[in-house]
């Protein structure tokens, strides 16, 4: 080893001095599982409690070959699902993936920004900021609604980020307002997250996307359908989009396995047990926000799987979790400094935590 190379590797700094100097200063996402932590009960990462792999019956014949770049059974089993025409679809590794080739097709870096509204999915701004794309950070309403003069506050942005219903608030806005803004915005494209949309169906834009050339869909099958494990979500768009962004896209992105999975996740007993899985976490979700509110919390209206809770004294409630094992998910964004996130869980996990919130009637 040159002295060159020990020098770097005892300090550390080759790396930093070869990196683009945006990333020095760039805190990356706090997954859940990077924050880690220690309990029995998961409820930070607004994922499924349920495991429905047993369902599937995946054989992995051809796993010597490489996959199609588009597996023609799962675009197919999504259009049938989404309503949404083949050729407007494109399947990728969850829809972070999405975000970040909508990003890097239509941002020239150092010049384009996007426009997101806060507090909402951090992705949308990390995303950007690793391809030294702006980030135009406005807010939500204080109704957590869209702001009325969306198009004189977003100047020359590129893309704009709605995501509905909102992660972390739970909130959602109208199909009209969303319309709205797509008319407004007609050489900007809208790109409308609907990562929890089978939480609320009613309110998915996906039906517009024949109307509109500048409306893009996000969708994942790592909430409602379990299969956070499996990375595979859906970018829907018109022709063209997904067009340009093929061009951007990876050669396999969609693995062989994950794709046998989640094309048995969308046949029609896959949507039957999501449909049924919904129902049940809705049901619990629903008790939770009521305990939550018992114990003297502030809860928003929760449209997704996951409630959002304000508390008067968040070390007490901190404390309740972590000794009893439950791992919830907090925020460093100051706006959100007294608020802790639950996701929905099972009945079994929501009577432990319900328990654990009622006051005590000795
Ligand atoms: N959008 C939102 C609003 C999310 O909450 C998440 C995951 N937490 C994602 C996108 C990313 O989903 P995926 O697992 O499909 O990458």
């Amino acid at each position: 080893m040159s002295e060159n190379i020990r020098e770097s590797r005892s300090t550390g700094k080759l790396a930093q001095r070869l990196a683009r100097p945006e990333l020095l200063s760039l805190e990356p996402y706090q997954s859940a599982r990077r924050i880690g932590g220690q309990g029995d009960i998961w409820i930070n990462a607004n994922e499924s409690p349920f495991n429905n792999a047993a369902l599937s019956g995946v054989k992995l014949n051809g796993i010597n070959r490489y996959p199609e770049c588009q597996p023609p059974e799962l675009i197919s089993a999504y259009s049938d699902y989404s309503g949404v025409a083949k050729e407007c679809i494109i399947a990728g590794r969850g829809a972070d993936e999405a975000i970040e080739l909508l990003i890097r097709t239509f941002c020239t870096p150092g010049k384009d920004s996007i426009a997101c509204f806060g507090p909402t999915y951090g992705m949308y701004a990390i995303s950007a900021k690793t391809f030294n794309v702006g980030v135009n950070a406005l807010s939500l309403t204080g109704d957590y609604q869209l702001p009325q003069d969306i198009a004189a506050r977003i100047g020359n942005t590129k893309l704009v980020f709605i995501c509905n219903p909102n992660n972390p608030t739970g909130t959602v806005i109208d199909k009209a307002s969303i319309e709205r803004v797509i008319t407004q915005l007609p050489d900007t494209l809208v790109v409308v997250d609907e990562a929890y949309i089978e939480f609320c169906p009613d309110y998915s834009v996906a039906d517009l996307i024949d109307k509109y050339d500048n409306l893009v869909v996000l969708r994942t099958l790592s909430k409602a359908f379990a299969l956070a494990g499996a990375r595979c979500g859906f970018m829907l768009a018109s022709p063209s989009i997904c067009e340009m962004v093929m061009r951007v896209i990876a050669p396999y992105p969609v693995p062989l396995p994950v794709s046998l999975l989640a094309t048995s996740a969308l046949s029609e007993q896959g949507i039957n047990t999501m449909t049924e899985q919904v129902t049940s976490l809705k049901a619990c979700g629903a008790r939770l926000s009521n305990a939550l509110q018992g114990y003297g919390a502030k809860v928003l209206p929760a449209n997704g799987n996951f409630v959002l809770a304000q508390f008067d004294d968040i070390s007490a409630i901190q404390e309740i979790l972590l000794s009893n094992g439950i791992v919830a998910r907090a925020y460093g964004d100051p706006r959100l400094a007294t608020c802790i996130r639950f996701s929905f869980s099972n009945t079994d996990e929501t009577d432990f935590l319900i328990k654990l919130l009622a006051p005590v009637t000795a």
